[in-house]
């Protein structure tokens, strides 16, 4: 790329006339609550910051978005995930600041000011979930219809799309500006949650954000290509075995991949995120499920709706949580229960 100036992004200008489908009406988020964040941070000379476990890129870019601003405003910052092996996924790999990452057992044990990212509840924190118990503060930054309000400031709004939107808010209220390394994380957020622009979630505010991003110079072809278009030869494998024995049922289609089908291949975990972006095409399904087996064994659920069913309610009612039409959970059982448990709870069409 050629050395030239870059740009840096600065806060928005109110558009007339643009209606932002995120925060119409009232904000979710009110002024006294983000001043009260603002001054909780200005006050801090060291913040600790928590994603959920597993990560993905809305968890992990906004996330460390905001430590390189707290980081360039002279604060002491540690940024980690609770997952027990602890890795960025390797999709994820392409971000930069992962410098300000540490391993869980080098987290404040009981930070002063810990701020949470993309998380719903406490124990998608996994392994930091009792540094949050013990910290004096916990801001959550969210998104999630179905955040339990486990920090001692909710900075939530289920009407973005990604939490990284809520992350370039609050980098302006703290005075920092948007380099390209900075947009590259919260583009990541971005364009990951809001399924490259295609959800339902994708409004005009994000379509601004995504402007405001790009113009800093970021590489958006590099993204992409990162993210969706490479893959280990194994995933190849692993996908057909997995669409060889999916099922429809009804209006229900659902398949699994287990930890026999990735050793099979040396495939990781966090390879076959993508496999239920080509079961949700089915035409004849209204939603999609697949069944994910981690590497101790527990089935990890992600399902998917095409609007008329709220798989972020089922998914709730069994112990996990997400969105109306993308959600999740982590299943005590094996392939057989899991799907009974989810079919009894699944609403069927009159
Ligand atoms: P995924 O299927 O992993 O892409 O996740 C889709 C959505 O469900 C995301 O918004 C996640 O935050 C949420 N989700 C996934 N797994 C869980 C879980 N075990 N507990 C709570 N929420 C989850
Ligand atoms: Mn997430
Ligand atoms: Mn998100």
């Amino acid at each position: 790329m050629r050395d030239r100036d870059l740009p840096v992004a600065g806060p928005p200008e109110p558009l007339p006339g643009t209606p932002d489908a995120g925060t119409a009406g009232a904000p979710a988020v009110g002024e006294a609550v983000w001043a009260r964040v603002t001054g909780l941070i200005e006050r801090a000379e060291e913040v600790a910051l928590a994603c959920h476990v597993t990560p993905d890129g809305d968890a992990l870019g906004s996330m460390l978005a905001v430590g390189a601003v707290l980081h360039g405003l002279g604060k002491r910052v540690a940024a980690s995930f609770g997952d027990r092996i602890f890795a960025v996924p390797r999709l994820l790999r392409y971000l930069p600041h992962q410098d300000l990452l540490v391993p869980p057992g080098d987290f404040p044990e009981a930070p002063e000011l810990l701020i949470t990212f993309d998380s719903s509840t406490l124990e998608r924190l996994g392994l930091l979930a009792a540094n949050a118990e013990r910290a004096r503060e916990v801001v959550v930054v969210d998104h999630h219809p179905s955040n339990t309000g486990f920090g001692t400031v909710s900075l939530i709004d289920p009407g973005v799309a990604a939490t990284a939107m809520l992350a370039e808010d609050l980098i302006y209220r703290l005075g920092g500006t948007l380099d390209r390394d900075i947009a590259t994380c919260l583009y990541t957020g971005l364009v990951t949650d809001t399924g490259s622009f295609r959800h339902a979630s994708t409004s005009p505010a994000a379509h601004l954000m995504a402007a405001r991003l790009v113009a800093t110079g970021l590489r958006t072809d590099e993204i992409a290509r990162e993210l969706w278009d490479r893959s280990p030869f194994g995933y190849l494998k692993v996908l057909a075995a997995a669409l060889d024995r999916a099922t429809l049922e009804d209006d229900l289609v659902w398949t699994f991949v287990s930890q026999v089908d990735r050793a099979a291949y040396g495939l990781p975990y966090d390879e076959v995120e993508g496999i239920i972006d080509v079961v949700r095409r089915t035409d004849e399904a209204e939603v999609a499920v697949i069944l994910k087996e981690d590497d101790q064994g527990v089935w990890q659920v992600s399902t998917r709706s095409k609007g008329a069913v709220d798989v972020g309610a089922v998914c709730t009612a069994l112990g996990g949580g997400g969105h109306h039409n993308a959600a999740g959970y982590t299943s005590p059982h094996g392939v057989e229960q899991t799907m009974a448990d989810f079919r009894a709870l699944l609403p069927r069409k009159a």
